[in-house]
């Protein structure tokens, strides 16, 4: 048997129906399969985390986390900046009314006319490279617009039991530390806006102690570059990697103690820091838990002593759960059936498949559930990062799924 992993706080049940905020899952019966998002958790989520960290620190949305324009709409309202990865992100954050100067953008393999398009909007850039760093230059020269330009750093350390590495070693992401004083003087002779340093070690970490030593190492890093470089940070984004809980045994990152940590550090922070405004930018620990992919069992069937339901999606749209996006070892996330939330006898090994023709569309696998009947209702928690937007829709053409945000 393999353990399912644990329902996020916020939901409720009622008949025995699975709740999202106040609404019984059967209100969305007919739209399957459907990512619901619970406006109302994306908002305590944002309060939740303005309360536990420092008034002075800015809290940026990472939008590839989920580009649902309804939801990032929502999320414009809520936190102070928004950071895109590409053109395609910049228009839509453009479209959901987000001001430039609150946009930064980073991300390795920016062309020449997502540039022109971000130094024309007055967004920041995050360089990635020496090369990426000439081209803006030349770019701003031709429009007569100084760009406004951070360096992101690759950092000498990365995140501690982070699921993805994103720095320390050999990496696709910014520019060693060891050449930024170089380019930061470089991008001061070119006359561009320097705006400072962008530093992220890694993603989803659950231990606090490591997201705490990794914000006071970023923190002494930006210190560094800053007096090696010569002149002050405007601003410095120190990255974030707010992990979830996914899985059995995880446990949710104590922001509060995060958020003391930090005050302790800024509070104490070396003088050429004094001025200097600092961000975080979080995606999937703001917006992951407030999604629920829906779907609907359409066949039961049995292959030796065990039970398979065929739901009506599958990793085509939660391509995360079906453990093929970043995870090494296979676990299950949390997963119920939405219909059956009072059944206390649990029948064992059973697995839930999407309906493509691959082994690996596997939604929750030898799980201990309600028996499984067709025509219920399986909901994926933690569906809200990471979902509809980076699991391969068009995969053997069933369609995407209906977003309802509510
Ligand atoms: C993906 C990404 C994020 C968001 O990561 P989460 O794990 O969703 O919080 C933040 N910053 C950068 C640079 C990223 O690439």
């Amino acid at each position: 048997m393999k353990k399912l992993g644990p329902i996020p706080d916020g939901f409720t049940t009622t008949n025995g129906e699975l709740v999202i905020d106040g609404a019984p899952v059967s209100h969305w019966a007919g739209q399957t399969p459907a990512f619901v998002y619970s406006a109302a958790m994306l908002e305590r989520r944002v309060a939740m985390l303005r309360s536990a960290m420092p008034d002075e620190l800015a809290i940026h949305y990472a939008m590839k986390a989920n580009p649902f324009p309804p939801l990032l709409s929502r999320m414009a309202g809520l936190v102070d900046g928004l950071d895109i990865a590409s053109g395609g992100e910049l228009r839509l954050a453009r479209e959901a009314g987000v001001e430039p100067a609150r946009i930064s953008f980073a991300g390795p393999g920016k062309d020449d006319g997502e540039l022109s398009d971000a130094i024309m909007a007055g967004i920041t850039l995050n360089l990635e490279s020496e090369g990426e760093a000439r081209r803006a230059f030349a770019i701003g020269e031709r429009l007569g617009i100084a760009p406004r330009l951070a360096i992101r750093v690759n950092p000498d350390f990365d995140l501690r039991g982070s699921g993805m590495k994103m720095g320390g070693g050999p990496r696709q992401f910014g520019i060693d530390a060891i050449r930024v004083p170089a380019l930061v003087r470089e991008i001061l002779a070119s006359g561009a806006e320097w705006r400072g340093f962008h530093i992220y070690a890694g993603s989803q970490a659950l231990d606090a102690a490591a997201v705490i030593e990794t914000q006071a190492a970023t923190i002494a890093l930006a210190a560094r570059l800053g007096e090696e470089s010569g002149v002050p940070v405007p601003h410095c984004n120190l990255g974030g990697g707010f992990g979830i809980p996914y899985f059995a045994g995880d446990t949710p990152l104590d922001i509060g103690a995060v958020g003391r940590a930090l005050d302790g550090q800024l509070s104490k922070r070396p003088a050429i820091l004094r001025d200097t405004a600092f961000a975080i930018e979080l995606g999937r620990w703001l917006v992951g838990e407030a999604g629920v992919y829906l779907s609907r069992v359409l066949d039961v069937k049995e292959s030796h002593g065990e039970i398979f339901a065929v739901i009506d999606g599958g990793l085509h749209h939660q391509l995360a759960a079906s453990g093929n996006f970043g995870t090494v070892v296979r676990r299950n996330y949390p997963v119920a059936i939405a219909n059956r939330m009072d059944t206390l006898t649990m029948e064992r090994g059973q697995t839930i498949v999407g309906r493509l023709c691959t082994p690996i569309d596997r939604i929750a696998e030898n799980a201990a559930l309600p028996r499984i009947e067709t025509g219920d209702t399986v909901a994926v928690f933690c569906a809200g990062a990471y979902g509809a937007s980076a699991s391969p829709a068009d995969f053997l053409g069933h369609g995407k799924a209906t977003e309802i945000i509510f």
